[in-house]
């Protein structure tokens, strides 16, 4: 046992300083950048995946199916992956959540991009996504996911796009026999606005012990119920709430409604959300300096607002993924000035420092080598 783990073990090792030793001779250039001219799902580093099957449930989102390279560790059901796709010469990166389960027996990852009008990556994929199409991908990151062991108790609150997280949640609790008290509640204009619609209706008749409500707020016929979120609702879904663990994913008026209703009733520690896009930002009314982008020859009056905000204010296009300070997409090195972190309130004066310009405010003069 000991001789073929030893065999095993000097056998990657020549492996990889075999992989080295390309990797040597093919710089300046990794060799995946030469890989992907003859097969670009076939990486020594790189992680990516193939488009495997597209599928359109309603009029405003696209279902993807992902077959990941062999790098691929897996999730959490409630996690996030970042996604790269090239538009128009250029890599733009977002993160989505996938809605399959963590057991999926084919390795497979589906996620579900909901097209914002104005938005840029995710009409893309929307419009244009097909089988063979390959996008690069990060390993599944965050700490939206349940907790083990499960709690006695869960309810899963999700509103439009917001269903991918929880709807993962779901599906890997039913995969693992869960035998507590489950309640799925999700909110939609309409039923036509609902994403695996027919799943879940199956789901609900096969499962007694998980109750499936849909709430409609623009529709008041079929559905279980109508208007917006309140407390009513859950006392009627999950009159046990108050005992189990809550996960929510959903607009930003939901996630303010949930929230609210949860810290009135001293139960902000037994909810755990996960938001897609960032609050408005409200600049610093008491901003002043210069911003001064050096790797362009662009010096801004600092309007208080975020880096990154403030430079496609100036015309320049950094790189984004999030815009939240989650997956470090646009991090950028400050080489003077001082930044304030919105999310921390820390403020930061170290010279030739990466930020997250996302949710760096400059405090005075910053240069920034964008
Ligand atoms: C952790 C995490 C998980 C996510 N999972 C999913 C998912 O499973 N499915 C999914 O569809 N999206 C998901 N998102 C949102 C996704 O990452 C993108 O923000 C979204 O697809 C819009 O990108 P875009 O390039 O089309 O828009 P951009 O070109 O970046 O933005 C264009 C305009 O749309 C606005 N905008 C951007 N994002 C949103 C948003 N989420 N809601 C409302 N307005 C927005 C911007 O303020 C801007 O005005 C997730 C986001 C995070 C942070």
């Amino acid at each position: 046992m000991a001789i073929q783990q030893k065999s095993r073990q000097s056998g990657i090792r020549r492996k990889f300083s075999l992989l080295s030793l390309f990797e040597a001779m093919a710089t300046p250039h990794a060799l995946d950048r030469y890989l992907e001219l003859v097969d670009p799902m076939t990486t020594v580093r790189d992680l990516r995946a193939e488009v495997t099957d597209v599928h359109r449930s309603t009029a405003d989102t696209v279902t993807l199916t992902l077959r990941p390279t062999h790098q691929w560790r897996g999730f959490e059901a409630g996690q996030f992956v970042q996604v790269g796709v090239v538009i128009d010469g250029v890599r733009h990166t977002r993160c989505y959540s996938p809605a399959c389960s963590q057991y999926r027996a084919d390795g497979l990852i589906e996620l579900t991009v909901k097209a914002h009008p104005e938005g840029l990556v995710s009409r893309y994929l929307h419009a244009n996504a097909q089988v063979g199409l390959v996008v690069s991908l990060s390993q599944a990151d965050g700490v939206f996911h349940l907790p083990t062991p499960r709690p006695e108790s869960v309810l899963l609150i999700s509103g439009g796009s917001g269903i991918t997280p929880v709807l993962s949640m779901l599906r890997s609790l039913l995969d693992e026999g869960y035998s507590g008290d489950l309640t799925f509640l999700h909110y939609a204009y309409s039923e036509k606005d609902v994403s695996y619609r027919a799943e879940l209706e199956q789901i609900a008749a096969e499962h007694d012990r998980v109750r499936i409500v849909l709430a409609y707020t623009d529709q008041t016929s079929g559905g279980d119920l109508h208007g917006f979120f309140g407390t009513e609702h859950l006392n009627a879904v999950a009159p046990w709430f108050a005992e189990a663990r809550t996960f929510l994913c959903g607009p930003p008026g939901l996630m303010r409604s949930v929230r609210g209703v949860y810290d009135d009733l001293g139960l902000a520690d037994r909810l755990h959300f996960e938001e897609f896009a960032a609050p408005a930002p409200t600049a610093d009314a008491d901003a002043d300096g210069d911003v001064n982008f050096s790797g362009s020859d662009v010096v801004a009056t600092n309007s208080g607002k975020t880096l990154l905000e403030q430079a496609e204010d100036a015309g320049l296009t950094p790189s984004y993924g999030c815009r939240m300070g989650i997956c470090f997409t646009c991090t950028s090195v400050k080489t003077s000035g001082c930044t304030r972190n919105v999310k921390t309130g820390e403020t930061d004066t170290e010279p030739h420092k990466k930020i997250q310009i996302c949710v760096s405010v400059p405090v005075g003069d910053v240069e920034i080598e964008i």
